[in-house]
């Protein structure tokens, strides 16, 4: 029996009309002949407040423990739609991640795959199940624990049981109707693409482009996944949405396709470190143990002291990730292995990127991201590039400008 994985997001779950619609879409496919795993997220709204109920009980919290909260919004889901679907006469059974079992590494909170034996599901598809509603985002460490993929997670489950079931197609349904040059909430030019290339949305997923998480666009580009994205809210066909494909199969030549952002970042500066030969990795050893995802890092000669001997050091890094950040640089100067005089930490930053798999071949973008910045006042405090991306840290209340005016000054409301 062919078979097709869809994956509905939290807004798409969101309330119990939303999940019999999901249901209908479900048994669409399956009087098509389809044999479906669905995998769904929490409703939307639920992760986050999960998240804070554990934030507020335990700043620093236990890792384990957030996994065996956080986690449990998808099984609520994962229930409803599979008892939706049995009151269609959809034959349909739910699997939480232990039961399948989807076994991951204990890297709790970013736990990754490491195998998903198929026998489990199988056996209920060879007895006549038609469905089998999987909860997204969650699975099981080589210890028994629960643990949880990262935010956005679910869509790495829909590619990874894609992978390994060998679908069809694997098709992301949510609350816009494709991917966009960029987001469309920002501003109502963006143009939804057809087609994007894996390396794209590999880099925009990275940068903030919150459609797909980073992971499962690298999942689908290693496993070869035809993966789809589409609208759950409108009628869909074989043809809707954006699918993600090899580089050579797009025909669009822009230099940049699109534009991120990522709102929920932040800027530490130790001021006045002393250096010596070993300082960076003095800093950013003890950050990496504290589970800091350390993004771009800027060092710089202080302006107290013109002799090279002490160094300010800038970095930043995802906002909830500021608490951690604090403390292992605090205990690292309690230890004596770190010295400087202050941390400064600005909380009100936002990246912005442009991306394009023709940058490799084109010089001068940088300077027109610049220039389109200047114009509107736009102060960037940090840039970082790579390869086909250039990202700037700048005030946050000018983020949805600044995506606006890149938006505008790279024409990509216009098919090129
Ligand atoms: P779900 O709950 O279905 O997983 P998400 O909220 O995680 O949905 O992702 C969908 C959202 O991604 C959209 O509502 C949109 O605001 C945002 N988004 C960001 N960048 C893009 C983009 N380039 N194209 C489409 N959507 C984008
Ligand atoms: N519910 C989880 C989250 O909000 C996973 C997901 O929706 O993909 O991050
Ligand atoms: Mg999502």
């Amino acid at each position: 029996m062919p078979l097709l994985v869809m994956k509905f997001g939290g807004t798409s779950v969101a309330d119990l009309d939303r999940i019999k619609n999901v249901a209908r879409k479900v048994k669409r496919e399956v009087e098509r002949g389809y044999d479906v795993i669905v995998i769904v997220s929490a409703m939307s709204g639920k992760t986050n407040e999960l998240v804070g109920w554990v934030e507020s009980t335990s700043p620093l919290y236990d890792a384990r423990e957030y996994d065996a909260v956080v986690s449990s919004g998808e099984n609520v889901t994962a229930g409803l739609v599979a008892l939706t679907l049995q009151e269609m006469d959809v034959p349909a059974r739910s699997w939480q991640g232990w039961q399948v079992p989807i076994n991951t590494t204990s890297t709790h909170a970013s736990a990754r795959f490491s195998s998903i034996p198929t026998e489990n599901l199988n056996a209920k598809f060879a007895e006549g199940f038609k469905v089998a509603v999987v909860a997204g985002f969650q699975g099981v460490s080589p210890e028994g624990r629960i643990t949880t993929l990262g935010r956005g997670g679910s869509d790495t489950t829909a590619v990874a049981f894609a992978a390994a079931f060998g679908a069809e197609r694997c098709d992301i349904f949510t609350d816009v109707d494709g991917i966009y040059t960029t987001d469309p909430r920002i501003t109502d030019k963006a143009r939804k693409l057809d087609r994007i290339a894996f390396e794209e949305m590999l880099e925009l997923a990275s940068l903030g482009a919150k459609v797909l998480q980073t992971r499962s666009v690298e999942l689908a580009m290693r496993f070869k996944v035809p993966l789809r994205v589409l609208s759950s809210f409108e009628d869909t066909d074989d043809s809707s949405g954006t699918l993600l494909c090899d580089e050579d199969e797009i025909m669009e030549s822009k230099v940049v396709s699109g534009v991120a952002y990522s709102r929920d970042e932040a800027k530490v500066t130790l001021v006045t470190v002393e250096d010596s030969p070993g300082i960076a990795a003095a800093i950013f050893g003890p950050l990496s143990e504290a589970g800091v995802n350390v993004d771009m890092i800027v060092q710089n000669i202080s302006e107290k002291a013109g002799d090279g001997s002490v160094t300010d050091m800038t970095f930043s890094c995802p906002i909830n990730q500021v608490a951690r950040a604090r403390k292992a640089m605090e205990d690292a100067k309690a230890a004596g292995t770190i010295r400087y005089e202050d941390l400064s930490i600005d909380s009100d930053v936002a990246k912005v990127s442009v991306v394009g798999i023709g940058m490799r071949s084109h010089a001068g973008v940088a300077a027109i991201m610049f220039k389109a910045l200047a114009k509107e006042n736009v102060n960037i405090k940090v840039i970082s590039t790579s390869e086909i991306k250039i990202s700037v840290l700048i005030d946050r209340k000018y983020m949805e400008l600044a995506v606006q005016a890149l938006h505008d000054a790279f024409d990509l409301d216009k098919a090129g």
